[in-house]
């Protein structure tokens, strides 16, 4: 391949972070993701600015975006073309502060990971190189104010805030505080041709489902939305679609196959004071059901911001870690007996907090639970243990594939990530269990209770478990969505849903989101393979 693809071979060469081919051998982990599914690039490239983003678009020939690649449905692998990648477009850029909201806001490149953004709102540290005054004087009063906080945790903190926007990420407090979506208050996204979209959200609106947008250059940019209604629970499958909505509502979660997201101003809200959290360990699934519908219906003050499950197999694979010396320091042994656990974090003011969690045991004992069977993290250090110890089974699932794909390497972890109504919650449950029992697979159940959505992560050894697996799920898919659920509600569809995100849309839905993509991407160079 020609490195004229990005630009002529002196500006490429000058320019050190652009580099030219062979990326399978100098830089091949950019070429997979937490999928573990490999691909294939013809060039790789780190943007710095926007120039770069412009830049790589110009050769007009496909481009795959990354952020740090923590995705797990192959969003960021790429399908042949140019590689980009956003990771080293990573500073805060501004602060602003809005008197009438009492609100404070912040601007960041696509490629600051969430782990640099916390700390930075925790210590008041920042790079202020170039920021303009209106921001100095912004944090000037960030600093005098109460600590504020960015709410989406996807667990995996190393993601960038350009891949959280783009799949329009969630994780356990969600329960609480809702996805990715309503803490983006403005994007710049740049559009295959080069030229910039700037959304704000309340100024930017579609009329009913039609819309008109202007580029910076002056081009306008007409479309209309697809007619689909979102499904009544969390969700990040397809293109957001609604009535008068927010138009850069569209932008996020459409997984990079509309333009590349080049700044982001975020909300932030008031760090609670108070933060504990319960590891609460139960005889059977049933009981730790019945707690989690007692506490969902709880007023506000006295409800937990996330509700987190582990089914006794997750149980299992926590105890072989620590058998083994695993990576959870200072957690006690599980007790012998529980078959299910809920996490169950709170925030609030401290004799809130301190009141919900003192209530937990004798709830536990209304769902015929031993009151005692409950661990307390009463301290931020604490806290990040069990964070740590929830961590543990993603992360110890992945590396369980990438052992048995050494004997089999067709096979791939089978993950759903789908989400009911609430009302479905314990039917959803006991058609996956049955599913498995029938199918005879391994699996472990894990995940975001408290918004009735479970990852079953199916362990297949063999390339005919692999098969019976991929039926079963299409068997669930059908299931959550005649519940009215979703066949993603926070990974993404990436490389790997295109098939369920059908079953969900529909011929038409499909087809009307394609209609969009055009007018954005006529030529379909952009994250080919995603969502389509
Ligand atoms: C152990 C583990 C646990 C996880 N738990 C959760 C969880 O609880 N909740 C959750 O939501 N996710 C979870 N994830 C998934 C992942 O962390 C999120 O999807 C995250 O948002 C991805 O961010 P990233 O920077 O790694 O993006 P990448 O993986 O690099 O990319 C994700 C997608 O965003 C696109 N993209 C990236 N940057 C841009 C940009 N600037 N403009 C346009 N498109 C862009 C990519 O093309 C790709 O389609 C988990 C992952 C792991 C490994």
């Amino acid at each position: 391949m020609e490195i004229g693809v990005v630009g002529n071979l002196e500006d490429a060469v000058n320019r050190s972070h652009l580099f030219k081919p062979d990326v399978g051998t100098s830089y091949p982990d950019f070429l997979r993701d937490e999928s573990r599914r490999t691909g294939q690039a013809d060039t790789l490239s780190f943007a710095l600015d926007e120039d770069d983003i412009r830049h790589v678009l110009a050769a007009g020939l496909p481009v795959t975006l990354q952020g740090a690649r923590t995705g797990i449905t192959g969003g960021a692998v790429p399908n042949g073309g140019n590689l980009l990648n956003l990771t080293r477009m990573s500073r805060i850029t501004g602060f602003r502060y809005d008197s009438a909201l009492n609100t404070f806001f912040v601007t960041v490149q696509p490629g600051l990971p969430l782990v640099d953004l916390r700390k930075s709102l925790k210590t008041c540290h920042f790079d202020t190189d170039g920021w303009s005054g209106d921001s100095l004087e912004a944090l000037a009063r960030y600093r005098l104010s109460p600590p504020c906080f960015f709410p989406p945790d996807p667990t995996e903190t190393s993601a960038t805030l350009g891949g959280m926007v783009s799949c329009n990420a969630s994780g356990a407090c969600t329960f609480h505080y809702g996805a990715t979506r309503p803490y983006v208050e403005s994007l710049r996204v740049i559009l295959v041709d080069g030229s910039v979209l700037s959304l704000r959200r309340g100024c930017d609106k579609a009329d009913g489902r039609a819309f008109t947008l202007t580029t910076d250059t002056g081009r306008r940019i007409k479309g209309r939305l697809p007619d689909y209604a979102m499904p009544p629970v969390k969700n990040a499958a397809g293109y957001f679609s609604a009535d008068d909505m927010d138009l850069v509502d569209l932008f996020i979660g459409s997984e990079g196959t509309l333009g590349v997201i080049s700044e982001i101003e975020l909300r932030l809200v008031p760090l609670p004071a108070c933060r504990w959290a319960v590891l609460a360990f139960f005889p059977s699934d049933a009981a730790a059901v019945e707690l989690v519908m007692a506490v969902r219906g709880l007023p506000p003050a006295e409800r937990p911001v996330a509700i987190e499950y582990f089914d006794r197999h997750a149980l299992a694979l926590l105890r072989k870690l620590k058998d083994a010396g695993g990576t959870v320091p200072g957690i006690p042994d599980l007790p012998a007996n529980s078959h299910a656990a809920l996490y169950l974090e709170y925030h609030g003011e401290e004799l809130q907090v301190t009141d919900a969690v003192g209530a937990i045991p004798a709830r536990m004992e209304a769902v015929g639970a031993s009151g005692e069977a409950a661990w307390i993290a009463d301290s931020e250090r604490e806290l990040e243990r069990f964070k740590l110890f929830r961590h543990a089974v993603p992360e110890t699932v992945n590396r369980l594939i990438d052992e048995r794909r050494k004997k089999e390497p067709e096979i791939t972890k089978l993950g759903t990530d789908m989400a009911v109504p609430d009302p479905e919650l314990k039917a959803i449950l006991e058609h996956y269990r049955a599913g498995l029992d029938e199918a005879g697979l391994e699996a472990v159940m894990f995940g975001h209770i408290g918004n009735n959505h479970i990852h079953v992560n199916i362990l297949p050894r063999t390339l005919q478990d692999f098969e019976r697996g991929k039926d079963l799920y299409l068997k669930w898919a059908r299931q959550v969505l005649a519940m009215g659920g979703t066949v993603s509600a926070e990974h993404g569809i990436g490389k790997f849903k295109v098939a369920l995100l059908r079953e969900m849309l529909g011929d038409a839905g499909i087809q009307q989101m394609r209609d969009v993509k055009r007018v954005f991407d006529p030529d379909g160079l952009l994250n080919c393979g995603n969502l389509f």
